[in-house]
């Protein structure tokens, strides 16, 4: 039987690397896409199943090439991992214009031009799987997270969408939202209570592994915090 194929959008480092990770171990493979060359140009040594796109998620030309040229490749995209973000936290009145811009066009935007990229052949084969990489701040606020707040809800709201939408195309749509995990994210300080890279991609592999009558809509995770009484 052919391998199956996923594209991963942040693949660079990350919960992206840890997902590409964890479908090459499943016997997939894995076109992930970053702008950071050579850890695309480490990872394609070290997993032979494994090939890096230099591509910023932005560009929609990019995202049609690239997904033509995985599927001359490889054959048939399997399942699109939207995972790549940015976050930039500061009160609304001080967060600058071009934070807002990229959290919007790197977190919404982004899911939306890979989504249409993969979806026509997708459709047209009515077999493919769309997750999106979201976050508990898709589900609730904080101060100092307008931007990215609303990119995550925004991001939630259109995979809540599409999930309707490919209803007759048999497709299956997935959030993963995750809270704080260890990466280094937006440079925050890595807390003490987080989840692992690896927790994350373990639940994608869930979705992704489930028999093809089950759709996983929403998967929120969070750290066990000890003696945290309630929270986000
Ligand atoms: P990370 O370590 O900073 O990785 C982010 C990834 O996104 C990198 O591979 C980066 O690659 C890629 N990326 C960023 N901007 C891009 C662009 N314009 N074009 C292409 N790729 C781009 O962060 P992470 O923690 O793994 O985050 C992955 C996802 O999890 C994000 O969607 C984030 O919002 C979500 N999340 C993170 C946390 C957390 O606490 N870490 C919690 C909840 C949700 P290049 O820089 O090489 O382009």
């Amino acid at each position: 039987m052919a391998q199956p194929v996923a594209i991963v959008t942040g693949a660079s480092r990350g919960v992206g690397r840890a997902i590409a990770r964890r479908l090459l171990m499943e016997d997939w493979r894995v076109a992930g896409v970053a702008r950071s060359e050579e850890a695309l140009r480490d990872m394609e040594k070290e997993w032979p199943s494994f090939r890096g796109f230099v591509a910023d998620v932005r560009d929609r030309a990019r995202a049609k090439a690239i997904v033509e040229e995985v599927e001359k490749t490889w054959g048939p995209v399997d399942a699109l991992i939207a995972n790549a973000g940015v976050g930039h936290y500061a009160p609304t009145w001080e967060l600058s214009e071009d934070h807002w811009d990229e959290m919007l066009e790197v977190n919404l935007k982004g899911p939306f031009l890979w989504s249409q990229a993969v979806l026509p052949s997708m459709m047209a084969r009515k077999k493919g799987h769309l997750l999106f990489i979201s976050s508990v701040a898709g589900t609730t606020t904080f101060p100092g997270g307008a931007g990215y707040c609303a990119s995550k809800w925004g991001l939630m709201a259109l995979a809540d969408t599409l999930r309707q939408e490919v209803k007759p195309y048999e497709l299956r749509v997935t959030v993963v939202a995750p809270g704080s995990i260890q990466t280094g994210f937006a440079g925050s300080p890595i807390k003490p209570y987080s989840l692992l890279p690896e927790d994350v991609a373990e639940a994608c592999w869930h979705a992704l592994s489930a028999p093809e009558r089950v759709i996983y809509g929403t998967i929120i995770m969070r750290p066990k915090v000890p003696g945290e009484l309630g929270g986000a």
